[in-house]
């Protein structure tokens, strides 16, 4: 059998493309190298970004709604009020895999456990080597995250450019039996050069991590940082369920020519499409699998690389600018949110994606 479609990953990305594409009667396998459910280092924020895009019935996944962000840099600290614009909190396992569920009932088939090891492209068409059995499709879409095969020699063998950049990010995910925490999203700006802390709530479960978009601070630097951190908020002797680390390719304007070639396109993670302001990566992952999707319906695969310049790139510029000025020195930021709502209130909208900007779907 030729499939229309071979997605690689069954991530936000992988696997909202498979149902796209599955509901539009396309033929479709999704290819996941773990077995499902499977651990993914994630905060797992969802902002508004990310819910207008969603699949309205994976909401059923969402543990916790956090209307507000308490955020700390030095001596200062500021209490952000959200209001109805809350940041939702998943767990990638229960989420990845609802949302691969949902690909399998659109129509796509899901085989998990299932390694891509090889690619070539064909006259018309691409093979992959799947669970070391050969799947044939006329187009492939690489969303095999940060850290999948196609980043690197098989994106090439299938005529893709180049590699995604990337940044280290560092988390924890720790008991919290009875939900002490509550319901507050918390950030320190003061802990690592142009990069953050985090708290996420997941009801039983904080996840706790640090990020740097600094090229060399490493492993060791994030894990000193993010001591520190446990220690500053008394979560030290908590027992920790996972610690990993993972890359954050936090992209920018990228070439054309890593997103799409005639029978490959790159989405989510695995094309670089992490916000650089604070590294949210779902929603421009669910948002690319959109544009794909649209993209191949109408049988134009490359206008994908188009539609990304026009409206994820165009977000990440402005994130990219407001992370200049403020990981310069954030310090008289936050004495200027300390003092004025409005801007507190601006903060809080340009961080869950509540600007008009971002999801261009
Ligand atoms: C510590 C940390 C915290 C983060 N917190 C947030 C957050 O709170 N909110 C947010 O929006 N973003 C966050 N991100 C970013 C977010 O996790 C990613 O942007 C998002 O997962 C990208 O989705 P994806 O579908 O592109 O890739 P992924 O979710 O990485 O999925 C890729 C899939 O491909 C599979 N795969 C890999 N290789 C192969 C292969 N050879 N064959 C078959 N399958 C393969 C993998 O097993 C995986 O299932 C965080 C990232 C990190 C590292």
């Amino acid at each position: 059998m030729v499939y229309d479609a071979a997605v690689v990953g069954a991530g936000p990305a992988g696997a909202t493309l498979a149902r796209l594409l599955a509901a539009e009667g396309l033929s479709t396998v999704l290819l996941e190298a773990d077995r499902l459910p499977r651990y993914k280092p994630c905060g797992g924020g969802l902002t508004l970004r990310a819910l207008r895009v969603l699949a309205p019935e994976a909401l059923a996944s969402v543990r916790v709604r956090c209307p507000r962000a308490h955020a700390v840099c030095g001596r200062r600290e500021v209490l952000v009020q959200g209001g109805s614009l809350a940041v939702a909190m998943v767990m990638r396992d229960e989420f990845d895999h609802l949302l691969t569920r949902l690909a399998r009932d659109a129509g796509a088939e899901v085989r998990d456990g299932c390694r891509v090891t090889g690619a070539r492209l064909l006259p018309d068409g691409v093979e992959v080597v799947a669970g070391g059995q050969p799947v044939r499709a006329r187009l492939i879409a690489c969303a095999d995250g940060a850290t999948g095969p196609f980043a690197g020699p098989l994106g090439r063998a299938v005529g893709l450019a180049g590699t995604p950049p990337h940044v280290g990010a560092l988390e924890v995910e720790l008991e919290d039996p009875a939900q002490a925490w509550g319901d507050e999203v918390r950030g320190d700006f003061d802990l690592v050069p142009r990069g953050y802390g985090w708290v996420f709530p997941k009801a039983g479960i904080l996840s706790v991590g640090v990020a740097s978009w600094r090229r060399g601070v490493g492993g060791r630097a994030l894990r000193e940082a993010l001591n520190t951190y446990l220690r500053r908020l008394g979560l030290q002797s908590r027992r920790v369920l996972r610690a990993r680390g993972h890359p954050i390719p936090v992209g920018g304007r990228l070439p054309a020519s890593l997103l799409a070639a005639p029978r490959a396109l790159r989405l989510g993670d695995a094309a670089g499409l992490a916000d650089p302001l604070f590294g949210e990566g779902i929603a421009h992952a669910l948002e690319s699998a959109h544009l794909a999707a649209a993209a191949i319906v109408r049988g134009q695969p490359q206008a994908y690389a188009r539609a990304v310049g026009a409206t994820i790139y165009r977000s990440f510029r402005l994130a990219s600018a407001v992370g200049d000025v403020f990981y310069a020195n954030p310090r008289p930021w936050f004495a200027l949110a300390g003092g004025l709502p409005a801007a507190r209130a601006w903060a809080w909208r340009l961080a869950v994606g509540g600007l008009g900007h971002g999801a261009g779907v």
